[in-house]
């Protein structure tokens, strides 16, 4: 036996590994995989047990130009092969198939069996994953218990004839959790869960994609009630037709036919597709109408007490010192998602291997920490403190600022916690769509309210950020649609200005063809009203600097602010002289 650590791996991960291309060499061992990863990821070494074909997996390895052996370890006999049976024999088997599936682009027939899915079906039999072992994502759990329950108890809801979800959209950064919630919803109900990626179904041959979808359909309501994972929706689910020349047939083949199989079942029949995507605007609108993708659960970044969670779950399986404070790590680890609260579990626990200790100790998480995060400043982009800084008061000066205004402009919670998709921070007002009538000092109300972000940045910092450009925008269309939509002006009075065919399309203000006198009337107008909004935010929270600063600190070191503490700092903020004359007067 070799003394070298191999940390054990998940087999998933492992292929997710491969797909990333962080995977240098792989071995393959008659009763288990043992792979290491390039330098720049850490050059950890781990095993995992295979899981499904060899095929699959010398394919991938094909695919992505992984080196990879086959020597057989010294420890294993052939006759212990667990799993999948792989001698010298087979392997040349399967490469020279490999190799006549690389060449076969021109014009061989699609082969014996290249239809069907190969999909990975879990959980026969076995308890998996659970909800337990997904953490600090609450509010996606929540919403998929009622997948859960109508898998498990599904009479209880024909009886009462109720619809069904179909298909669930999951929606998220890298890494927090996705698979792993959508193996829990399986594992919760005790069925079967038949997991395929996207980009698996998208081969070279026209027909392979969708004769596969049809095949992981037919499989899936034979082996019901189950769920069907497809994760990386999007590599199957692009928006059709963006591509003049010629267009990619296969994957436009292969997205239809799963739109034909998802109307082709009910619910009823027990069958719940869940899919999951980190980039939902790239996809089809087609997947998202009634009956299909139906249902989105966002499933975000943790925030410190999610990040404790989590790094609870994964601490189970190590040996911490009792010296170890997961909540000061829960703390330092802002921004991390949860693959990468476990890999910084796995990397301190390497660090105490390393050093030949049997229990991981603060300093061993300190390091990986750093190791964690300078891996992630590679990936993408991780706030510096400035940056978090500026995010918080700008969010803070939206609130306050909501504090004082009537109507839906109250702020409910808000959030520095870096929102997967897009936005740095955010605050949750009551949105202006849900409100049919809004009143004239209300809609100054909300003018004022999405400006006192950008009027915090120029308090503290005496200059703005690009964060607020989507205030703006949003600024400047609603003031534009109060003039122009809502007649709120008194020198061009109740005139509807614009468009009203465009109406539907939500937040954009279309204008009729008017003359060019009063065209610039309107831009007056708008800018009047967007500098008296910005002037009244400014007020605001000049005189209520100090709150500013205590609200900020608190959000900094919590995180999120919501309920009863935020509502004791929104009921301090005081009101300038001048706020009631503004919110009352005609434009
Ligand atoms: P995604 O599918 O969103 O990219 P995964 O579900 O593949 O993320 O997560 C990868 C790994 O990271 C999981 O197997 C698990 O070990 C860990 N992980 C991610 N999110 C969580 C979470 N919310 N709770 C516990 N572990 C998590
Ligand atoms: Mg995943
Ligand atoms: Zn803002």
């Amino acid at each position: 036996m070799k003394t070298e650590t191999r940390l054990p791996s998940d087999y998933n991960q492992f292929i997710e590994q491969i797909k990333s291309s962080q995977v240098q060499q792989v071995s393959i061992k008659p009763d288990r995989i043992e792979y290491t990863l390039k330098p720049e990821f850490g050059s950890q070494r781990y095993y995992t047990k295979p899981v499904g074909k060899i095929d699959d997996l010398l394919q991938l390895l094909h695919r992505h130009g992984v080196e990879f052996d086959t020597l057989p370890d010294s420890s294993a006999t052939h006759a212990s092969m667990i799993g999948f049976l792989l001698s010298t024999g087979v392997l040349v088997g399967a490469f020279a198939w490999l190799l006549k599936f690389a060449n076969a682009g021109n014009g061989v027939g699609i082969g014996m069996g290249m239809g069907k899915s190969n999909a990975r079906v879990y959980n026969q039999g076995k308890p998996g994953i659970t909800f337990a072992d997904v953490a600090g994502v609450d509010e996606a759990k929540q919403e998929l218990q009622e997948v859960v329950d109508f898998l498990a108890n599904g009479e209880k809801y024909r009886k009462v004839g109720a619809k069904i979800p179909k298909g669930v959209l999951l929606v998220g950064p890298p890494g927090t959790g996705k698979t792993l919630l959508a193996k829990a919803v399986a594992g919760e109900a005790g069925v079967p869960f038949l997991s395929m990626s996207g980009s698996e179904f998208v081969e070279v041959f026209v027909g392979v994609g969708a004769s596969r979808v049809r095949d992981l359909f037919n499989r899936a309501k034979r082996q019901a009630p189950c769920i069907v994972f497809i994760d990386e929706l999007d590599a199957i689910g692009k928006t059709r037709g963006n591509n003049p020349v010629g267009g990619n047939d296969e994957r436009e083949q292969t997205l239809n036919q799963l739109l034909t199989e998802m109307d082709g079942f009910d619910g009823n029949e027990g069958v719940i597709l869940i899919a999951a995507t980190n980039r939902p605007e790239i996809l089809d609108p087609a997947l998202r109408r009634p009956g299909r993708f139906d249902r989105q659960v966002l499933v975000d970044r943790p925030d410190k007490s999610g990040r404790l969670e989590i790094l609870r779950v994964h601490a189970r399986s190590v040996a911490l010192s009792q010296e170890v404070n997961l909540e000061t790590i829960a703390a330092q680890t802002f921004g991390f998602a949860g693959a990468d609260l476990a890999n910084l579990v796995n990397e301190a626990a390497l660090m105490a291997a390393r050093n030949n200790r049997t229990v991981v100790l603060m300093t061993d998480f300190g390091e990986a920490i750093e190791r964690v995060i300078a891996g992630l400043e590679k990936r993408s982009r991780v706030l510096t403190p400035l940056e978090r800084q500026t995010v918080a008061y700008h969010e803070v000066g939206h609130a306050l600022v909501g504090a004082l205004m009537p109507g839906g402009s109250k702020v409910a919670k808000i959030s520095i916690v870096p929102r997967g998709l897009g936005a740095l921070g955010y605050t949750l007002q009551m949105p202006e769509n849900d409100r049919f009538l809004l009143l004239e000092d209300e809609l100054r109300g909300q003018l004022a309210t999405l400006l006192g972000g950008r009027a915090a940045e120029e308090i503290v910092f005496h200059k703005v950020s690009t964060g607020a450009s989507d205030d703006i925008q949003k600024a400047t269309n609603l003031a534009e649609r109060a003039i122009t939509q809502y007649g709120m002006s008194d020198t061009l009075g109740p005139v509807a200005f614009a468009n009203n065919n465009t109406q539907f399309l939500e937040g954009n203000s279309s204008r009729r063809v008017v003359s060019g006198e009063v065209t610039a009337e309107i831009d007056r107008l708008v800018k009047q009203n967007i500098d008296q909004a910005h002037d009244i935010a400014f007020e605001i929270l000049r005189l209520n600097r100090n709150l500013l600063e205590s609200a900020t600190q608190v959000l900094l070191e919590k995180e999120v602010l919501e309920g009863d503490q935020l509502q004791t700092i929104l009921t301090q903020v005081k009101a300038p002289a001048e706020l009631n004359s503004w919110l009352m007067k005609g434009a």
